[in-house]
């Protein structure tokens, strides 16, 4: 089946520089870009989009690591593409993620991992209307 899925290239990952060899890995594996921007989070909209965490003892500090940097957001389209982008991502804890996976090599700690990629149809279905309207999906 054919699905869109939203990527984000997380604070630490764009400081360092990471966000061509990301792009680079997903479009290697042959998910499409249907829409990429460099975003700024407000500290209002981390905590929206990560208002399913709200409980858990990470929140706060989630929150304040992705607003300290711009992040690169992406919508993927592929067959697929939900279950294939976090395969290509690999575990939540860089130390746990495959060889190979962009947390294995990129990611620093289990919170600064690198990239995030929605979880879910249902997911995905809230998280790319997060950051894209229609008319910025091209193709
Ligand atoms: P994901 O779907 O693999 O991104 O993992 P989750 O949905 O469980 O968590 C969302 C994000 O919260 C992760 O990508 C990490 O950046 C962060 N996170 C998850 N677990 C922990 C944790 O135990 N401690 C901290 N500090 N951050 C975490």
């Amino acid at each position: 089946m054919r699905e869109t899925t939203l990527a984000i290239i997380k604070p630490e990952a764009v400081k360092r520089g990471l966000a061509g060899d990301i792009l680079k890995r997903i479009q290697g594996a042959g998910l499409a870009l249907r829409a990429l921007r460099l975003v700024g989070l407000s500290r209002a909209q981390a905590e929206a989009f990560y208002d399913v965490h709200r409980e858990r003892p990470f929140y706060r500090s989630l929150c304040e690591y992705m607003i300290s940097g711009p992040v690169v957001v992406a919508a993927l389209e592929g067959e697929g593409a939900i279950a294939r982008w976090r395969e290509l991502m690999g575990a939540t804890d860089p130390a746990q993620a495959a060889p190979g996976t962009i947390r294995k090599d990129f990611g620093i700690d289990i919170e600064q991992n690198a990239v995030h990629g929605s979880d879910s149809a249902a997911t995905a279905a809230r998280e790319v209307p997060f950051f894209f309207s229609a008319l910025d999906l091209v193709g």
